[in-house]
């Protein structure tokens, strides 16, 4: 397990010469400075212990086992978690079975959305405790977790709302037998198969498999959660090790909600609780989200089950500057695409491919920008730059950027005091990157950015195509023309124009080859989750 892997040492600062002693240290920024703007985190009450949430009740683990969840930031311990076992996921399971089969399933749509919007709004009244209790289990600045995750998981729930009594229309096609009319139909008076446009609403899977990372906890809870509970479908929850606690809040305001105990359940534990899940012949869909590693792993595992399957995975994508880009305009888009969650992402604009000609430019503004990112406490509303997830992650990202340099590349971050305690590194770019480098190839999954050149359009999109990851992708240019002729040559699930790593709940998200498959998101979301 990788709490028990932790150290108690301070991490090693990777630039710092002087270390401060709190965490509400910044990057050596103008002479002027911030007041501390903290977020109290007095709207939290973290229990010291928390159980499993099965069938509408939150329990100890069969085995009674736990492990902690921490502070990144401070290393401090927020709380003792229950590590379910096999047989929890038994039980947890055979809950979601019953619901599906005698309550969710049979439930017209109209009565599902209803149970929707209760835990979207109950998450918007909630927003500032989720908010705060995130960033504290994740370490992401509070300015993220209020602006970025909370609200957009709530959005998800409205807009999934919004389509529960509408399956027919979503152009899914039904499966229904002749003659037979779904749940939904029959609650409103339909035949399901009558009017303009209308079809037989495609039928759920059953219960659903969802295991998701630590990046974004609530976020990808709710992209998991929201469709397949809009489509009838019944959910077993994995959340990460290291960030269980606002999967755990999201089970009590299922609860708020009055949703019918078992139609969510909350597994909390490690990764052999996330496959102990995925082999459950009990459950008919799998969604995972995390890396390419464990989501080849799952496949191998669901292959010829007849399970439904869906990968969110990893990337490495390519954020392409063109000469005629606005460079300042840009630049915010490259500091957003790679330093937004510290690099956590999925998605992140990892590879800057600047053309030649405005190479030194980008990068001397791209370093001015820099040195105002302000590093520290991931709860203060000033801060930009968070903690690292884990001790693990730290390691990993610190290997890479070694990597980067033993083969070559320069390495650069601005001046900056990193924390005595918690998991810390600084914002950094390697410039003089070749292709073949690791850290122009492998997911560093953290705020480190390669930089490589390119002289015209075609060698762009070769260099941004070398990857087996495809997952997204960025371009900067005032030429409208030039953004269809890359957004057309690019394999990328995802083309931002002018902008990078923007989601929207009516948005599909998700990439091909390495980067998995299917779709999370708007109408395609849904398809993941029906026999259609
Ligand atoms: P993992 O892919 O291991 O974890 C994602 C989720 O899967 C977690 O809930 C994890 O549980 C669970 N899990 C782990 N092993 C299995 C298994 N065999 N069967 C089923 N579920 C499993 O990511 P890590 O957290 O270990 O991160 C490793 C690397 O993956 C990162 O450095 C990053 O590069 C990449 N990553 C990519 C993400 C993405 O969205 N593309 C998200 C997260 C990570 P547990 O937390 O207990 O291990």
């Amino acid at each position: 397990m990788k709490r028990a892997e932790r150290g108690q040492s301070p991490p090693a600062g990777e630039v710092t010469s002087s270390q401060s002693t709190d965490v509400a240290a910044t990057s050596a920024g103008p002479a002027w400075d911030y007041a501390p703007a903290p977020e109290s985190r007095e709207i939290v009450t973290i229990a010291g212990e928390y159980g499993l949430f099965v069938d509408g009740e939150f329990g100890p683990a069969a085995d009674r086992r736990q492990f902690p969840t921490i502070n990144p930031a401070t290393e401090e311990t927020l709380a003792h978690v229950a590590l379910a076992s096999p047989a929890d996921v038994d039980r947890a399971v055979a809950a979601a079975r019953h619901a599906y089969s005698r309550v969710w399933g049979p439930m017209p749509g109209a009565e599902r959305a209803k149970y929707l919007y209760r835990i979207a709004r109950v998450l918007q009244e909630r927003a500032r405790e989720f908010a705060v209790l995130e960033s504290l289990d994740n370490g992401k600045p509070i300015r993220e977790s209020r602006d970025v995750d909370i609200p957009l998981a709530a959005a998800h729930f409205f807009y999934y709302a919004g389509w529960a009594d509408k399956l027919e229309y979503a152009g899914l096609g039904g499966n229904g037998r002749a003659g037979e009319v779904s749940a939904d139909s029959r609650a409103d008076g339909a035949d399901g198969g009558g009017g303009a446009g209308r079809g037989r609403a495609p039928r759920p899977l059953g219960v659903a498999g969802q295991v998701i990372p630590w990046n974004f906890p609530l976020l990808m809870a709710a992209w998991k959660l929201a469709p397949a509970l809009a489509t009838g479908n019944t959910c077993v929850l994995k959340p990460a090790e290291t960030t269980p606690l606002t999967a755990l809040l999201l089970a009590e305001v299922c609860q708020q909600a009055g949703l019918p105990p078992g139609v969510v359940n909350v597994l909390t534990g490690a990764g052999e609780t996330g496959a102990s899940l995925v082999s459950h012949p009990g459950v008919d869909k799998i969604a995972f989200t995390g890396s390419t590693e464990v989501g080849k792993e799952i496949s191998r595992t669901v292959a010829g089950t007849g399970k439904k399957l869906t990968l969110e995975l990893g990337g490495k994508a390519a954020n392409v500057v063109f000469d005629d880009a606005p460079v300042d305009q840009a630049v915010e888009g490259i500091v957003n695409g790679i330093f937004f969650n510290q690099g956590h992402v999925c998605c992140a604009g990892s590879r800057l491919l600047v053309q030649e000609s405005v190479a030194d430019i980008v990068v001397e503004r791209l370093r001015d920008r820099l040195a105002t990112l302000r590093l520290g406490d991931p709860l203060d509303k000033n801060t930009d730059i968070g903690a690292i997830n884990s001790r693990e992650q730290l390691d990993k990202i610190s290997a890479l950027a070694a990597a980067g340099e033993a083969e070559g590349a320069q390495r650069w971050s601005p001046p900056c005091r990193l924390p005595d305690r918690g998991f810390w590194f600084p914002p950094t770019i390697f410039t003089g990157v070749s292709q073949s480098y690791r850290i122009a190839r492998e997911e560093i999954f953290g705020p480190v950015l390669s930089v490589l050149t390119f002289r015209t359009p075609e060698e762009a999109v070769a260099k941004a195509n070398n990857t087996p990851y495809g997952l997204s992708a960025g371009v900067w240019t005032e030429k409208g023309s030039r953004i269809l002729w890359m957004a057309q040559r690019l394999r990328a699930g995802v083309v931002w124009a002018n902008t990078y790593n923007r989601f929207d709940p009516a948005s599909p998200f998700g990439g091909y080859r390495e980067s998995g498959f299917g779709r999370e998101g708007g109408r395609q979301g849904l398809a993941g989750y029906l026999d259609a």
